[in-house]
């Protein structure tokens, strides 16, 4: 496996509405019994440790409350996401299906970085029947900093599949924060403009490539292999 091959998930890989956004609000009721509430379009490119943590330090709450408790919200949060999963109206981008099996074929480990936590990053995928060709993640239940699963997603590429970290890492994202975490994690970023995100937005922030989408498969290829 001579290449690694790296995809956020919401607004880069799936589009849709979901009760992730809802189970922050559940979590921190369940815990602090304090209304809460995300809007979806405020948290892209966060990790969920970076909303959590932010959102409450906002309401008052200290660092310290709020790193004692983060396994918890993390467990209320999962179970808030199970609830609301079957009503979700979650969707694969269209294109992304051929591209990963295509990539998957080849010399290539593909892999996840995301700020979802593993759980839910998990069961959005199972419902979109993808989870399976993914090799190895860096998740937002891992570390608070995006640039952290990013270095994360490549060390267990090194450790479990012995890959060899060399100017051979790519990362597809629709966040700004993926182009940064990705340039800082020193690998190549595939700014991908199928969230709330322009062209602009995701250059100026780092990208190598920018692509509208994800749909000529043989374009997005071209750039890796
Ligand atoms: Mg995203």
């Amino acid at each position: 496996m001579d290449k690694l091959v790296l995809f956020d998930i919401d607004g880069t890989l799936i589009g849709g509405k979901h009760g992730h956004p809802k189970s922050f609000g559940d979590a921190i009721k369940a815990i602090h019994n304090i209304d809460f509430e995300v809007d979806w379009r405020d948290v892209q490119g966060m990790t969920d440790q970076q909303i959590l943590t932010e959102g409450l330090l906002k309401k008052g709450i200290s660092k310290e409350i709020i790193q004692e408790n983060m396994d918890k919200y993390m467990i209320e949060m999962k179970k808030s996401f199970n609830k609301s999963i079957v009503n979700s109206t979650i969707h694969l981008f269209e294109g992304v299906k051929d591209l990963i099996i295509k990539l998957k074929s080849g010399d290539v480990l593909l892999g996840l970085v995301t700020g979802n936590l593993v759980s839910i990053a998990q069961a959005k995928l199972e419902k979109l029947s993808l989870w399976k060709y993914f090799d190895v993640g860096g998740f937002g239940s891992d570390d608070i900093s995006r640039t952290v699963l990013v270095k994360l997603a490549i060390k267990r590429a090194e450790e479990n599949f012995g890959f060899k970290f060399d100017n051979n890492v790519f990362l597809f994202g629709d966040a700004p924060q993926d182009m940064k975490a990705g340039k800082e994690a020193g690998v190549k970023t595939i700014g991908v403009t199928t969230g709330i995100y322009s062209k602009e937005q995701l250059e100026n922030a780092g990208a190598d490539f920018l692509l509208e989408d994800l749909k000529n498969t043989e374009k997005v290829l071209k750039i890796i292999l």
